[in-house]
C-alpha cells in the first residue's frame, strides 16, 4: 500500500493541529505509524487520499450504523440544506426527532438536543447535581463520557491510550468530586454507597462499556447500581452514546431491563453529524432552562440538518430485524476471529453485545478493566497493522470496541475473516 500522501498531510498537520488530529485517538499513538487520510467513504469502506480501500469496524467511531454514505441519510441531508443551514429559532425537525427519541426510549420522557456526546454527559451531570442538591460523582474505571472536566479522572479511550490517569488542567476541587470505582464489581458499590451514599449526585455509567475494549455488564449488576441509588437519593445516568440504538433499538436500557433516570446519547441519532442528546424523567428535564433554573443551551443545537440527518438514520434503524441482523454479523464475525487466532496459536477472546464487538488478546473471558488491561497490548497492535495492510481498519487502539453496520455483508466479513487469518499468523511469528 502506498502511503505518500497521507504522509505528506500529517506532516502539515503536525505543524498546526497538536499532534496532527483534532481528537487523539485518530493520530494511532497507541498502536504506532501514521493515520490515513480519508478522501471518501461509502458503505462499509473507507477510502483513502492514496487510493487504499479499507473495510471499516470504526464506523466514525459509532454513527455508521447504516453504512457510509447512505443514499438515505443524504438524500434527507440534500433536501434539508436546501432550505437553509441553520436558523437559531425551532424548527420541525426537533420536535420530530424529540418525539422519535422519547417512543424509542420510554425512560426518556423529555429530551434536550446538544450538539456532541460531551454536552450531552456534562448537561446531565449538571441536572443530576442541581436536581439532587448534591455534588460527588460516581464513574467507573475506564468509562469515558466525553472530555468534561469532571469525567476526565481515570477516564477510558484515548486517556486510557495515552496513560493519562487524570488530565492537568482539571481543577483538584472539581476532580475529587468524582468518585471512580471498578465496573462489574457488586461489592464496591455497594460499600461505596454504604459509605456515602447521601453524598452522591449521580451514577454515571456506559451500561457496556465501549472505551476500555468492550465489556458486557454482569448479570444484575445494572439493576444493582438502580437499586442502590434509588434507596440512597442518587440519580443514574446511562451513557448511551455507544450503546443507544445499537445493542437494541431501546439502547442497553432496553436489552438489559434496567430504566435509568436520565440518558446520554450521541453519534447514531446525528447520522454522522455532530448531535447529541439527553433525556429521562419529566420531572428532572423540567428543572432544564426556560423550565427551570438549571442551564443549559446552545447555538447549533436541534440544527435542521443534522435533525433531517438523525431522523433518516433513526428511520432505517426501526426497519424489523435490523439489530438481529447486525448481531447476527457481528457473531459470525467474532466466531471467525476466534476460531483464526485458534488456528494460528494465537490467544484470543471475544465480547460481543449487539453491533458491538471487542478483541481480547487473552486466553480468558474478560469483563472488567483490570482483565481488558492486562491483556497483550503488543500483539493487538501487531494484529491491527498487519489487518490495516491488508485493507480493513480496526480502531487504533486495544481500548475501544469494534462495530458493525448494516453494510458489512457476508463477503465483507468473509474478506475480513481472511484478512485475519493472516494477520493471526503474523502475529504469532511475533
Ligand atoms: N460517552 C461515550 C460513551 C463515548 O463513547 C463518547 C465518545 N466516544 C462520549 C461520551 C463523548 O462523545 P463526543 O466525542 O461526541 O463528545
Amino acid at each position: 500500500m502506498k502511503h505518500e500522501k497521507s504522509r505528506a498531510l500529517f506532516a502539515r498537520a503536525q505543524a498546526l493541529i497538536p499532534g496532527g488530529v483534532n481528537s487523539p485517538v485518530r493520530a494511532f499513538r497507541s498502536v504506532g505509524g501514521e493515520p490515513f487520510f480519508v478522501e471518501r467513504a461509502d458503505g462499509a469502506f473507507l477510502y483513502d487520499v492514496d487510493g487504499n480501500r479499507y473495510i471499516d469496524y470504526v464506523g466514525s467511531w459509532g454513527p455508521m450504523i447504516v453504512g457510509h454514505n447512505h443514499p438515505g441519510v443524504r438524500a434527507a441531508v440534500a433536501e434539508a440544506i436546501g432550505s437553509g443551514l441553520s436558523y437559531g429559532a425551532p424548527c420541525p425537525a426537533e420536535v420530530t426527532m424529540a418525539e422519535t427519541i422519547t417512543r424509542l426510549v420510554p425512560s426518556c420522557e423529555m429530551v434536550r438536543m446538544v450538539n456532541s456526546g460531551t454536552e450531552a454527559t456534562l448537561s446531565a451531570v449538571r441536572l443530576a447535581r442541581g436536581a439532587t442538591g448534591r455534588q460527588r460523582i460516581v464513574k467507573f474505571e475506564g468509562c469515558y463520557h466525553g472530555h468534561g472536566d469532571s469525567f476526565l479522572v481515570k477516564a477510558g479511550s484515548g486517556m486510557l491510550t495515552l496513560g493519562v490517569p487524570t488530565s492537568p488542567g482539571v481543577p483538584a476541587g472539581l476532580s475529587e468530586l468524582t468518585t471512580t470505582i471498578s465496573y462489574n464489581d457488586f461489592e464496591e458499590a455497594t460499600a461505596l454507597f454504604d459509605d456515602i451514599g447521601g453524598e452522591i449526585a449521580a451514577v454515571i455509567i456506559e451500561p457496556v462499556v465501549g472505551n476500555a475494549n468492550c465489556l458486557p455488564p454482569r448479570e444484575g449488576y445494572l439493576g444493582h447500581l438502580r437499586e442502590l441509588c434509588t434507596k440512597h437519593g442518587a440519580l443514574l445516568i446511562f451513557d448511551e452514546v455507544m450503546t443507544g440504538f445499537r445493542v437494541a433499538l431501546g439502547g442497553a436500557q432496553a436489552r438489559y431491563g434496567v430504566t435509568p433516570d436520565l440518558t446520554t446519547f450521541g453519534k447514531i441519532i446525528g447520522g454522522g453529524m455532530p448531535v447529541g442528546a439527553y433525556g429521562g424523567r419529566r420531572d428532572l428535564m423540567e428543572r432544564i432552562a426556560p423550565a427551570g433554573p438549571i442551564y443549559q443551551a446552545g447555538t447549533l443545537s436541534g440544527n435542521p440538518v443534522a435533525m433531517a440527518a438523525g431522523l433518516a438514520m433513526l428511520g432505517l434503524i426501526q426497519e424489523p430485524g435490523f439489530h438481529d441482523r447486525l448481531e447476527a454479523t457481528a457473531n459470525v464475525l467474532c466466531d471467525g476471529f476466534e476460531q483464526a487466532a485458534r488456528e494460528a496459536g494465537v490467544p484470543l477472546t471475544t465480547n460481543r453485545v449487539g453491533a458491538m464487538f471487542g478483541l481480547f488478546f487473552t486466553d480468558r473471558k474478560v469483563d472488567t478493566y483490570a482483565g481488558a488491561t492486562a491483556c497483550d497490548t503488543g500483539a493487538f497492535n501487531r494484529f491491527f497493522h498487519a489487518m490495516l495492510d491488508r485493507g480493513v481498519f480496526l480502531a487504533p487502539s486495544a481500548y475501544e470496541a469494534g462495530f458493525v453496520s448494516s453494510a458489512h455483508d457476508a463477503d465483507m466479513v468473509e474478506a475480513t475473516l481472511s484478512a485475519a487469518r493472516d494477520a493471526f499468523r503474523v502475529v504469532a511469528a511475533g
